[in-house]
């Protein structure tokens, strides 16, 4: 792999840049592999990577319909975090937290990755409580969740200046995760894509899978894409909201549901947020990008669909549910508004997991799931290589939802 740095940027200027190395090959599709992963996503890719640098697993082919990191993992608000609720979800998210800074090295590709903390921008009493108690827990595991007062949080974000006395919902609290951060989504997929690729992985893009195949002994034997038929004795589904499309051709129904979750930016501005604001009691949260962008999320749509544009209501809740909290924003021009479709199991937390359908491995149920990316893409490449659940995901599997051991983070999701 061509070693990115400053010198080789310096070296390649020399050249107009025209000798740059191809960031990962398209070699032709074979109709073996050991393992096949369907979904160029930032989970795909990173269980791809995992495989191939911590189990020697390199007979791999990642199967992409579209193009790679063209899904969620290019549509998403980039907030990175470890604020979760459950004894079972803190250590997994305090891990990939913990992986991501250490990410730009590993893959040595700049994934601009700024660590710049979350504020939670408290309203209701009901929240406050909600909060303290995940402080508390979060606590145990080391992950950081301390409280300020209003005064504070007006100090850390000046233009917040709506929420006052007077107003509906005033501004009663805040809540600082100083672990939190933001980084450029494409690079983790292209940077996981192209160490992938270094170790021998193969990126098949425009190869759509349409049904999986089992053989004589149910086993799962192989896929069915619009490029032919494509063996492997174990296959990995990471497709993101369209999980049940696939896992349905085996008759493999998964307590999964697919929501529309939407986000949109402002034209660049000078400096104004340098911390995640999250407004948990009205439902709207934001960061400014490195170019001035302000990014802005909103709750999901409720109603299920696949669809990945934005509703004009859910827009205009989030924008008005924003305006509320920072009136001078009004005056702000929107450039871009997009969405995607994520699937939400019933508990709110993911599925990583082996099924009965021996061979056949699913990982979903990622709503915040580009925090994830690293440690599902661990966790899920143990699992491939070892038959075994990493410690980390063992409680993800299928299993909670026949024995009721769900492990609900609904309140730390903005799930419905
Ligand atoms: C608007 C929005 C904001 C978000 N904000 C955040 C956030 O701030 N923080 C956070 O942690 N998470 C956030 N998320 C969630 C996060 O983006 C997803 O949970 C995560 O990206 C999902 O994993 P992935 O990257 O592997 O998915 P994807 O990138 O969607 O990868 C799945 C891939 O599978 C491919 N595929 C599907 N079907 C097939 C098939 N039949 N054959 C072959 N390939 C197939 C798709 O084309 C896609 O490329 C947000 C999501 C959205 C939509």
């Amino acid at each position: 792999m061509q070693h990115y740095s400053f010198l080789s940027l310096a070296r390649n200027a020399l050249t107009n840049h025209q000798n740059w190395q191809a960031a990962w090959r398209s070699p032709p599709l074979k109709d073996r592999y050991d393992v096949i992963i369907i979904g160029a996503g930032g989970h795909g890719l990173a269980t791809a990577y995992y495989l191939a640098k911590n189990h020697g697993v390199t007979n791999v082919a990642v199967l992409e319909k579209g193009w790679l990191g063209g899904g969620n993992v290019a549509r998403n608000t980039v907030t990175i975090r470890s604020n979760y609720m459950r004894d079972e979800s803190i250590p997994f998210y305090v891990k990939t937290v913990s992986l991501y800074d250490g990410l730009t090295k590993d893959l040595n590709y700049n994934l601009m990755y700024s660590k710049r903390s979350m504020i939670d921008v408290v309203q209701t009493y009901p929240k406050l409580r909600e909060i303290r108690r995940r402080m508390l827990h979060m606590d145990l595991y080391g992950a950081t969740y301390e409280p300020i007062d209003v005064a504070e949080l007006r100090r850390r974000i000046p233009s917040l200046t709506g929420g006052g006395p007077g107003s509906r919902l005033p501004v009663i609290a805040g809540m600082v995760h100083t672990d939190a951060a933001v980084c450029r989504h494409d690079a983790v997929a292209w940077g996981y894509a192209r160490a992938a690729d270094d170790h021998g992985v193969e990126m098949h893009q425009n190869t759509e899978v349409r049904e999986l195949l089992r053989d004589a002994n149910g086993a799962i034997c192989g896929v069915e894409t619009n490029r032919g038929t494509v063996r492997a004795d174990k296959v990995a589904v990471v497709v993101s909201g369209h999980t049940t499309t696939l896992t349905e051709t085996v008759g493999l129904r998964l307590p999964l549901k697919t929501f529309n979750l939407t986000a949109f930016v402002s034209e660049p501005v000078k400096p104004l947020i340098d911390v995640v604001v999250n407004c948990p009691d009205i439902g709207v949260y934001l960061s400014q990008s490195d170019k001035g962008e302000l990014v802005i999320g909103g709750a999901p749509d409720p109603g299920q669909s696949f669809r990945r544009d934005i509703k004009q209501n859910v827009f205009e809740d989030a924008v008005c549910a924003m305006l509320e909290l920072f009136p001078a924003f009004r005056r702000l021009k929107l450039m871009r508004q997009w969405g995607g479709s994520l699937d939400m199991a019933h508990d709110a937390s993911p599925i990583v997991s082996t099924t009965d359908i021996p061979g056949l491995f699913v990982s979903a149920g990622w709503w915040g799931g580009f925090k994830a990316i690293p440690a599902g893409g661990f966790t899920l490449a143990h699992l491939i290589a070892n038959d075994e659940p990493h410690p980390l995901i063992a409680p993800f599997g299928l299993d909670r939802f026949n024995h009721l051991d769900f492990i609900l983070e609904s309140g730390t999701t903005i799930a419905r």
